[in-house]
């Protein structure tokens, strides 16, 4: 029996396992059928523990870290909670927590990479990223040997640190314009011979690899949770939370309940906010002003089938939009409180979280899972001395040759390869 399958939501049919779309056009998200209905936490290093619900047929044995979740006391109090449990993602040595890249990203970076080798993929990986994707899969090609082009705004290049010694599988090309412009001209670029898409949402590797956050959330308290909060952009990791609560469920020792999914985004752009309340357009000038911009996605995936709306009706979920004096504060409680330093967008989670209290969302005796999805970039600083990934191209988004001008930067660091 194979160890998973993968089903189109839509039209049920089962895909070839490595299918990002459907082939019947339906425009759906694919969704992971594990063969092994329980969840057994094997003795591997880092996310490979939850290796049973990783859509993968072998590991990357080097550096994946996973998520760490422990039961807050000094925060949970100042909010006046019973059960709220921390899900930590990033760097904290003394708790065990060790993804390299301080973010969640890295769970989705592990398994995407895993699925390109087993594929014997040659072609080089083409991700567009706001900076925390782009910085977790130069992490893991760094370690693979992959080739990858990443294509990221112009300001986001101070988030591409790298602690490893070999970036060498890496060609970085910075766009003069925003997060649009890079997906965009990456788009065109992944359709070229050579290159080849991640996927984004639609791969299910990277959602299994964000759902093991409330695998080992739930594996750790025992059971499922009434809440789940976690600031989005995408929502991606909203439909990972979803879909690896709908296993749990099926597994049978954890309860049959869904977590409830509450979702943060940071104003002044906050378009799934806008979308589930059926409020405004997002301002062109998104996302300056933001708390948090690495929040900022201008087409998330909302309304497809399995999407953002549909792990919200189904988990009778509801969105919050935070502002950046909510965000600082809410940071600064909870750095003083928990004696770690958080992303800013975890920040926005940690906000949302304050706003349900104040609102009476959630009753003092709930139990409730906060993601934090970003966590120990300032604690690993004092460990590590990271260097800055240099830009191979810098190209405006206005210039038409843009897109030239990057497969020619990459032709000349990948050389044979393309
Ligand atoms: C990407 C990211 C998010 C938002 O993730 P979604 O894909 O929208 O689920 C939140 N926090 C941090 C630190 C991130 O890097």
């Amino acid at each position: 029996m194979n160890k998973y399958a993968v089903r189109c939501l839509q039209c049920m049919q089962i895909h070839d396992p490595y299918s990002m779309n459907c082939k019947n056009n339906d425009t759906s998200l694919l969704r992971t059928e594990y063969s092994a209905k329980q969840l057994m936490p094997l003795d591997l290093p880092g996310i490979w523990k939850f290796y049973d619900w990783l859509p993968v047929n072998g590991i990357i044995e080097q550096g994946s870290g996973k998520t760490v979740t422990y039961r807050s006391e000094a925060f949970a109090s100042e909010l006046g909670l019973d059960s709220l449990w921390i899900a930590f993602n990033g760097y904290w040595p003394e708790k065990g927590a060790e993804l390299m890249t301080c973010t969640f990203k890295d769970l989705e970076a592990f398994p995407t990479m895993q699925r390109l080798k087993e594929l014997k993929e040659t072609r080089v990986m083409v991700v567009a990223s706001a900076g925390n994707t782009a910085r977790a899969f130069a992490n893991v090609c760094s370690i693979t040997g992959q080739p990858l082009l990443l294509v990221i705004p112009e300001a986001s290049l101070h988030r591409l640190w790298t602690i490893r010694a070999d970036s060498s599988s890496i060609c970085l090309a910075t766009v003069e314009g925003d997060y649009s412009d890079a997906i965009a001209l990456a788009g065109n670029i992944a359709a070229r011979d050579g290159f080849v898409n991640e996927g984004g949402a639609k791969n299910v590797a990277r959602r299994d690899g964000m759902g093991t956050v409330m695998l080992d959330a739930v594996l750790t308290s025992g059971q499922l949770f009434d809440h789940y909060f976690q600031a989005v952009g995408s929502g991606t990791g909203g439909i990972s939370a979803w879909e690896a609560s709908l296993r749990l469920i099926g597994d049978g020792r954890f309860g049959s309940k869904l977590p409830r999914l509450h979702l943060g985004q940071s104003l002044p752009c906050a378009p799934l906010y806008s979308l589930w309340n059926d409020v405004g357009e997002v301002s062109a000038t998104c996302p300056e002003g933001m708390y948090a911009d690495v929040l900022f996605n201008r087409k998330p995936p909302y309304a497809i089938t399995g999407g953002v709306r549909d792990a919200l009706e189904a988990t009778n979920g509801t969105m919050y939009a935070v502002s950046n004096e909510e965000a600082s504060g809410a940071q600064a409680l909870f750095e003083k409180t928990e004696g770690i330093d958080i992303n800013p967008a975890a920040a926005v989670a940690v906000a949302s979280l304050m706003q349900a209290v104040e609102q009476g969302n959630i009753k003092p005796d709930d139990s409730i899972v906060l993601n934090i999805t970003g966590g120990g970039q300032k604690r690993l600083m004092q460990d590590y001395q990271p260097r800055q990934l240099l830009a191979s191209i810098a190209v405006s988004a206005d210039d038409p040759c843009a897109e030239d001008r990057i497969v020619e930067a990459a032709t000349e660091v990948f050389g044979t390869r393309l």
